[in-house]
């Protein structure tokens, strides 16, 4: 029985190891695309990455994976581990046979280009000029979403699906609903403070040498605990965190020239993300349980930014440091007005550059808007008129152009629908995770002391070691003994900003 055991787990582990090959030059394309590669490499590169993609799908669909996937499956003995694995190759299986070849490969190819073409509408503002793109690609998700919805499911519930599994439209429906409730009267509340009281932050905003920044970031990276001994910090246009296994894990920043904060809280956030990658355990890396579910990675990417790196606490031992580097700009503001100026509150019309308190709001919009493209209750013509309708509604503000409007982002140029959700899930669930942490150590107490070390050994002790093999409700109810409560997040931001 021992031998049979092993000789089929050898013939599994085997697929495994190619799989895993051909996932990882995939994942060095796309790394390659966002950092390095020239403007123009895009449409022939497009050619390889397709062949690439086809050979994926035909690892999965292949007669031979159906027979050894029951092998597998009737194995004794298997450690939860091993069996999340099996039923996640047979997920991802059962998602590759639905697609028809051809159609897998048109896609890939095209969500190649796509981004370099978005990205040159969104330059020119041009909403137009990428709206076919757009709408091809919205098409074919749709089509690929039917070919596996199952009886009475939505086309936008087969997406979420993929990335975080417990929650369903039903359920984010009353997860933002909640949040709705208790953001919209707190926004307003806060923003009519900070128009009397108005938060200086000029001082972020000077020109500040982009060679002492890359420094200053690195430095950072490291000292919350990101280690460059398995990892690098590379520049792209959107900050992006990627990673071949535990041992390969590649971050990027963004560095302006006039703004010190952009580049800081974005090395903050991936490092966060970077972190968790690092700290994944030998069985889940290099597989298709290697870094983590969606929400669960934003919870920890977020925890690290707005957790820690917004706290006086987390400031009180760095400051100094960021002073002496830029003596010029910082020598004569105190850090009682820096951190107060990395926690202003206004509400904006760009995502990525918006505050803790309104962050959520956006997602919420991006949430209903490809809830209803991907239902056919939106068509990609009318996005923008519903885009800039709902800034108005929720943060009263309107967009002038559409690369603040419907362009803004990248994720629907990747074919990324579903995707947003996770964004406030996380956050919802670094409050969830703050309050219990703080039960049990005085958090501020260690961030002042400078030592992370019982943070990040504690997130890796009950998050990063699992990979995805444990998704969000299963690891909080483990954790904090209840589900996903977004209460916890609303109560924090009562209490930081009022
Ligand atoms: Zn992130």
């Amino acid at each position: 029985m021992e031998e049979k055991h092993a000789a089929v787990w050898k013939e599994f582990s085997d697929f495994l190891e190619r799989e895993n090959a051909v996932r990882t030059a995939l994942t060095l394309f796309d790394w390659d695309n966002e950092t390095l590669a020239p403007e123009a490499a895009a449409e022939r590169t497009a050619g390889a990455y397709g062949v690439l993609s086809a050979l994926y799908q035909e690892l999965f669909v292949s007669g031979s994976l159906d027979g050894l996937l029951a092998k597998t499956k009737a194995l004794e003995g298997l450690s939860p581990v091993e069996r999340a694995l099996v039923g996640r190759v047979e997920k991802e299986r059962n998602r590759l046979l639905s697609i028809p070849k051809e159609e897998y490969r048109r896609f890939s190819e095209l969500t190649a280009v796509s981004v370099q073409k978005w990205s040159l509408a969104k330059k020119q503002n041009d909403f137009a000029a990428f709206a076919p793109v757009l709408e091809e690609i919205l098409n074919m998700r749709k089509r690929f979403a039917s070919y596996r919805a199952k009886e009475g499911q939505s086309l936008y519930d087969v997406l979420l699906s993929d990335y975080e599994e417990d929650f369903t439209e039903g359920k984010l429906d009353v997860f933002f609903a909640e949040l709705k409730k208790g953001l919209l009267p707190l926004v307003r509340e806060v923003s009519r403070r900070q128009k009397e009281h108005p938060v200086t932050c000029d001082f972020l905003f000077q020109s500040y040498d982009v060679e002492k920044q890359r420094h200053w970031n690195k430095w950072l990276a490291a000292y919350l605990g990101f280690q460059f001994s398995k990892g690098v910090l590379a520049e792209s246009e959107h900050p992006f965190t990627t990673s071949l296994h535990k041992d390969d894990v590649r971050i990027t920043t963004h560095y302006y020239k006039n703004n010190l904060e952009s580049a800081i809280f974005s090395t903050i956030h991936e490092a966060g993300h970077g972190i968790f990658e690092q700290g994944n355990d030998e069985e889940v890396t290099q597989t298709l349980l290697g870094g983590g579910t969606c929400g669960v990675h934003e919870s920890q990417s977020r925890f690290y930014e707005n957790m820690l790196g917004r706290s006086f606490a987390f400031w009180e031992p760095v400051y100094g440091r960021l002073q002496k580097t830029f003596p010029e700009q910082l020598g004569e503001i105190p850090p009682e007005a820096f951190v107060r100026a990395i926690n202003r509150s206004q509400p904006g019309l760009i995502r990525t550059e918006s505050d803790e308190l309104t962050y959520c709001l956006h997602i919420m919009i991006r949430y209903e808007l490809e809830k209803r493209l991907m239902n056919g209750e939106l068509s990609v013509g009318e996005l923008s008129g519903e885009w800039n309708r709902l800034y108005e509604a929720y943060l009263g503000v309107v967009p002038k152009t559409a690369g603040e409007g419907g362009l803004q982002d990248i994720h629907w140029a990747m074919g990324e629908f579903g995707y947003f959700p996770s964004y406030a899930l996380g956050n919802a669930m670094a409050a969830q995770l703050y309050v219990h942490m703080n039960r049990e150590r005085n958090l501020e107490e260690l961030l002042r002391a400078g030592e992370l070390d019982w943070i990040s050994g504690y997130l890796r002790e009950h998050i990063h070691r699992f990979g995805a093999s444990k998704g969000m409700e299963e690891l909080l109810t483990e954790i904090t003994g209840e589900k996903l409560n977004p209460g916890y997040y609303i109560e924090y931001l009562k209490k930081k900003y009022l």
